[in-house]
């Protein structure tokens, strides 16, 4: 998997202060997409283990403290993306236990596969689905349209 920009410090994407990581990726070609350079894949840098490295280092300082992580894109569930994410999401549940983990995808709750539900029982917040230019509304907190929908996920989701 490939990410095209990590704010260690992020007070926009999600409740609190984050780490927000925007990962490379997807195949929705939402009309109006916000960034369409996110779509390739091969687009910005290699996630590796060095990065990984450092996000858990971000969420576990001590001296600005951060509510949790931000998976955008991008799609974090895309198929391809969701091979790579799924093991680093289980990292940082394990060794950040007090951190939350939204989670921003075009796919709807609805209709992830086996392989993409895998990831909800570590993410905390899921806010789904295409942006839809005809529905969009700025008015919106965390939301560009309003067919999107804020999950705060309970075990029934799963
Ligand atoms: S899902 Fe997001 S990144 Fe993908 S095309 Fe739609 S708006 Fe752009």
């Amino acid at each position: 998997m490939n990410y095209l920009q990590y704010y260690p410090v992020d007070i926009v994407n999600g409740e609190g202060t984050r780490c927000t990581l925007f990962v490379s990726g997807c195949e929705h070609a939402c009309k109006g997409c916000y960034n369409q350079k996110s779509w390739s894949f091969s687009a910005g840098l290699p996630f590796d283990n060095a990065m990984e490295q450092q996000i858990i280092r971000d969420l576990q300082d001590t001296r600005i403290k951060r509510q949790g992580l931000t998976l955008s894109g991008g799609d974090p569930l895309h198929p391809r993306n969701v091979e790579c994410l799924l093991p680093f999401v289980k990292r940082v549940k394990q060794q950040c236990p007090d951190k939350d983990i939204w989670l921003w995808t075009g796919y709807t709750l609805a209709e992830l596969t086996d392989q993409q539900r895998q990831m909800l029982p570590y993410i905390d917040v899921l806010i789904d689905g295409k942006f839809i230019q005809e529905q969009a509304d700025p008015s919106l907190v965390w939301r560009g349209s309003a067919n999107q929908v804020i999950y705060r996920l309970k075990e029934s989701d799963f």
